[in-house]
């Protein structure tokens, strides 16, 4: 098999992808019609649409993207064709960002869209048998007063739900405001993940780790300019999700080549590879994985232990953890015919 069919092949987990910026464009188009903003007429014109400046000219095309779903049942199509794209990927598990702070203050039903997405979850795993749980981006523009009423929802209704998390506009909200919200959310239960270090310096990382207690940072890439950072993140075990096409196509980073996920990798940081936001970044797991491959030279085996890393950072049940490990070796040593010492 060669190298590429390989790399498609690899079992994968992703963990950084939002429902929203799942979005198909076709989908889109069938969202616009259904409500009152009936912006384009084509694909063609969705895919110029999705080409962004910098980032916060990416967030107000996310929010116009964002605004365009006025039902709560139009979230299981989303999500199913989410995890359909996924699946086609190879991509066994899914941890999905619902902003569901976005939606609520447009007037949509909490528990209503929760019933939707998971509809699509458990169409999508008895169709392609991938799996998917779910968390919440308190988005935090909206402030941590929001952020509580948010776990006020989460507590009333908490199906599949296993982490929150903080996106939107990081460079004008920072994540210490948050810490009441994160010490509350850790007391019900949940994962604690934080988007920081896309569109702020690596003080926007400390202040995750140090005030927020984060498990997980999304995005991290101004982790590559501080080492001290990243042997704190080594040394407390804090994963990365990165993005990397996403943060080309926001203007975080200027080319993938100049992305630090080499830098984390070879560091020893747990990293992963994800989306973002698939449809509106004209990515999807394949296109992650083979971009590392051309342009930052990761072997298949160090593609592989990306997959691994995300499988150890999840936040399923250690047992479940473990036997996704051990199945993810067994298909990669089929595939590779390769004897590998990771048992
Ligand atoms: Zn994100």
């Amino acid at each position: 098999m060669d190298a590429e069919k390989l790399i498609r092949a690899l079992p994968k987990v992703e963990q950084h992808v939002h429902i929203v910026g799942s979005t198909k464009p076709e989908t889109l188009l069938w969202l616009m019609e259904k409500s009152d903003k009936k912006l384009f007429k084509t694909v063609d014109d969705i895919h110029s649409f999705f080409q962004y400046r910098d980032f916060p000219h990416f967030i107000s095309i996310y929010c116009t993207v964002m605004a365009c779903i006025t039902e709560e049942n139009q979230f299981e199509r989303i999500t199913y064709e989410m995890l359909e794209s996924d699946a086609k990927c190879n991509v066994r598990y899914v941890e999905a960002s619902f902003s569901a702070s976005d939606h609520v203050l447009q007037g949509l039903d909490y528990g209503k869209m929760l019933d939707a997405i998971n509809r699509g979850v458990s169409r999508a795993r008895s169709d392609f048998g991938i799996e998917c749980n779910l968390r919440i981006d308190l988005v935090r523009n909206y402030g941590p007063k929001v952020g509580m009423q948010i776990l006020d929802l989460i507590e009333s209704k908490n199906d599949n739900i296993v982490s929150i998390d903080i996106g939107g506009s990081e460079e004008l909200f920072p994540p210490k405001p948050y810490a009441p919200v994160y010490r509350r959310a850790k007391k019900m239960g949940l994962h604690l993940v934080a988007h920081a270090g896309e569109a702020a310096g690596p003080e926007s990382i400390w202040e995750a780790v140090k005030e927020l207690g984060v498990e997980r940072i999304g995005h991290g890439v101004a982790a590559g300019k501080d080492p001290k950072l990243m042997w704190y993140l080594l040394e407390q075990g804090i994963a990365i999700e990165a993005c990397p096409t996403s943060n080309v196509k926001t203007g975080v980073v200027e080319s993938i080549e100049k992305h630090p996920i080499k830098a984390f990798f070879e560091n020893g940081i747990r990293v992963s590879v994800n989306t973002d936001d698939p449809s509106m970044f004209g990515t999807n797991m394949n296109n992650e994985y083979l971009q590392l491959h051309r342009k930052l030279g990761f072997t298949i085996s160090e593609l592989f232990e990306i997959s691994l890393n995300a499988v150890d950072s999840s936040f399923l049940p250690e047992k479940r953890k473990n036997n996704m490990k051990q199945s993810f070796i067994r298909e990669y040593q089929r595939l590779t015919k390769e004897n590998l010492s990771y048992y």
